[in-house]
């Protein structure tokens, strides 16, 4: 579904991805970990070009990304990408964040929108949280809406880019919660975390870069019992 082949990416003279090669099946949930500036959330935009790569092949179902005639609209509704600050609209209220995308993106009509943003915030638990305004809402409340308000646009794939590094600890577990029901589900997902637990539990791989390069590809019980790598050895020491 997701392929990387001698992806290269430079940020002017810096050399922010080095030779990617990966390949992400449908279904799967790939977590992505590494020491900050690594490249993790460098190699997330570069799935739905928020960035463009350097050389190289990437795919997604297979449509070049980077080439000129790829309709990127097209790509990015099929891909949804929660963040790490939750980046909703504060004058709007909840669910008119959710029903934003669908109407003016894929044109559907503000029932079936709303009917379709209740049934996602249902989902993640804050159905009764419809009416506010994002500000009305807890840290973790606002990343779940973040949440629905990808899953609305019935994408795909879902990008996660530290979605819970900006929450109070005690809000991090109901927002893992929410992902691990979608991975579940069969969610093709990339998740960049510091979230070792979900790692070990939810993902089907991990992904450990540094420098750029990705230095390991394991499962979770590989990676985290034995890592082939020992500067990811390294880094579990001060992570866990
Ligand atoms: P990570 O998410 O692993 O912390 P990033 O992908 O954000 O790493 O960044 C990797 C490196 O690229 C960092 O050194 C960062 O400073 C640099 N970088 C990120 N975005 C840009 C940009 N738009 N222009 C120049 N350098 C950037
Ligand atoms: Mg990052």
């Amino acid at each position: 579904m997701i392929s990387f082949q001698q992806v290269e990416k430079h940020y002017g003279e810096f050399h922010v991805l080095k030779n990617i090669n990966l390949e992400i099946s449908q279904g799967e949930v790939v977590v992505v970990i590494g020491p900050s500036g690594s490249g993790k959330s460098t190699l997330l935009r570069c799935i739905n070009r928020l960035e463009a790569i350097t050389s190289g092949q990437l795919t997604v179902n297979g449509v070049q990304v980077n080439d000129g005639k790829t309709d990127i609209n097209k790509l990015r509704r099929n891909i949804g990408m929660v963040f790490q600050h939750f980046n909703l609209y504060p004058h709007m209220k909840v669910l008119d964040n959710i029903t934003l995308a669908p109407m003016k993106v894929l044109g559907i009509s503000k029932k079936e929108a709303e009917e379709t943003a209740m049934y996602y915030l249902n989902k993640v638990g804050i159905a009764d949280k419809a009416d506010r305004h994002p500000s009305q809402l807890s840290g973790g409340q606002q990343q779940r809406v973040a949440i629905a308000r990808g899953l609305a646009m019935k994408p795909q794939i879902m990008l996660f880019d530290e979605p819970t590094s900006a929450l109070d600890p005690e809000m991090v577990g109901e927002v893992l919660d929410v992902m691990k029901t979608l991975a579940q589900e069969g969610m093709t997902m990339v998740v960049v975390t510091h979230e070792m637990g979900f790692a070990k539990e939810v993902s089907d791989r991990v992904v450990f870069m540094d420098k750029g390069q990705i230095m390991e590809v394991s499962p979770p019980e590989q990676f985290f019992s034995n890592p082939r790598e020992e500067r990811a050895q390294l880094f579990l020491n001060r992570v866990l």
